[in-house]
């Protein structure tokens, strides 16, 4: 059996980047870029006061409390009309632009306003130069700001906006179609009559596919029938995804790998030495002569299992998809805070509280009842990594943790 390092492998050699595609700036944020973006402004466009204050002449306040003539006020948006002459200010707003001929601003607060219109100002020295942003100073029409391969984030969308650009050219959110399949689920609005569950999956797995940035296609759920199965998977095989929950166990219903053979989707693994997820099916169907590809995951119908089998295997593919640099779910250090008897086996992932102490995260294993306890894992912070024999770990030692967040 494959154990998750060489599964990881197979599903990262299968996901290509998506083809570059003209977008909205409203539908950019978490999308890489595909082109170099150039300023088509200086920013700021003109030499600005950065405080509510007076503009002036630095020279001109050669002791404390000299007294200057007010010219005008400038509120931001508005041209000043006057030169700053010798023994003279002007009135400004934070981001107003600043009026020729003076060279610094003095707070507001550290001025005061004489009966006669005249201004105090209650600073010595002023330096030229001072709560000034010069026009270009953040950056200038024409000089590079971003390049392809770059993640969009709020930041770099403020910035696109501020240069203007409504749409560009990145990489497209996947899209991901979702089916559930099992006989005994019913629609997440309807109350189970005996026998049957909730397609909880399918809501599981969309919050998923939305936090990865990728977009989500529900396709509600497909009865344990050759000929259901195979229409809506038809369905889902237009997608660059296709996440199925259930039906790729070991069991007399579970139809899901023969269907998808029967529609040309080549398997590239089946079974992982994981706990929870053993059951994992992963495949490509490439339609001939075409660039098209679709990937097939086939999780675990237990909620865990197709959340860790998500994180580990779905997620990492998305990532590739949207050529982001590494999305895959990295485990970092971490130290038992007691002992905890293993039972050996297969590679396991299980809950713990984590707690910071003296810069170490410190684990406590949680009780858990296995892949159907989605309300045990929702105490966790982490799962914790246990493999090889049956032993006790002990409190204190060294383990690998993977965060849930
Ligand atoms: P399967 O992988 O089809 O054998 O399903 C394993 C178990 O997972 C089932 O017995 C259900 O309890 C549960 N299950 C399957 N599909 C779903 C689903 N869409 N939502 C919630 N639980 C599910
Ligand atoms: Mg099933």
């Amino acid at each position: 059996m494959l154990d998750i390092d060489q599964a990881l492998e197979l599903v990262l050699q299968s996901s290509l980047p998506l083809p570059a595609q003209q977008l909205p700036l409203n539908a950019a944020l978490g999308r890489t870029l595909a082109e170099t973006i150039h300023s088509d402004v200086d920013s700021p466009p003109h030499d600005k006061s950065i405080v509510d204050g007076y503009a002036l002449r630095a020279a001109d306040v050669s002791a404390a409390g000299m007294s200057l003539n007010l010219l005008e006020e400038v509120t931001a948006g508005k041209l000043p009309t006057h030169h700053i002459v010798p023994g003279a200010a002007t009135r400004v707003m934070t981001g107003a632009p600043l009026p020729l001929g003076a060279d610094a601003v003095v707070m507001v607060e550290k001025c005061y306003e004489a009966d006669d219109g005249s201004i105090l100002i209650n600073e010595f020295p002023v330096k030229a130069g001072q709560n000034i942003m010069r026009r270009g100073s953040s950056m200038k029409a024409g000089q590079g700001l971003l390049m392809p391969g770059d993640t969009l984030r709020a930041i770099e969308i403020g910035l696109l906006a501020e240069v203007g650009r409504m749409d560009l050219k990145v990489i497209p959110a996947p899209s991901v179609a979702i089916l559930s399949t099992g006989d005994e689920l019913v629609p997440v609005g309807e109350k189970p009559s005996a026998g049957k569950i909730r397609n909880s999956n399918e809501c599981l797995l969309e919050a998923l596919v939305k936090k990865y940035h990728a977009t989500p296609i529900p396709l509600g759920i497909a009865r344990d029938e050759t000929d259901d199965l195979r229409n809506k998977i038809e369905q889902g095989l237009q997608h660059d995804v296709l996440v199925i929950s259930g039906g790729v166990s070991a069991g007399v219903l579970d139809l899901v790998p023969r269907v998808l053979a029967d529609l040309n989707v080549r398997q590239i693994f089946h079974k992982i030495n994981l706990k929870p997820g053993k059951p994992l099916w992963f495949g490509l169907r490439e339609e001939s002569g075409q660039q098209r590809r679709c990937l097939v995951f086939g999780l675990p119908g237990n909620p865990v299992s197709s959340y860790i089998c998500f994180e580990l295997f779905v997620r990492p593919a998305l990532g590739r998809l949207s050529a982001h640099d590494d999305q895959r779910w990295h485990g970092v250090t971490a130290t038992l805070g007691n002992d905890y008897e293993f039972r050996g086996g297969r590679f396991t992932l299980h809950p713990v509280a984590v707690h910071e102490q003296g810069g170490k995260w410190i684990v406590t294993p949680l009780p858990w009842r296995g892949s159907g306890d989605l309300f045990g894992l929702s105490h966790a912070d982490a799962v914790v990594q246990l493999a090889g024999e049956a032993r006790t770990f002990k409190a204190g030692e060294s383990v690998k943790i993977f965060f849930l967040n």
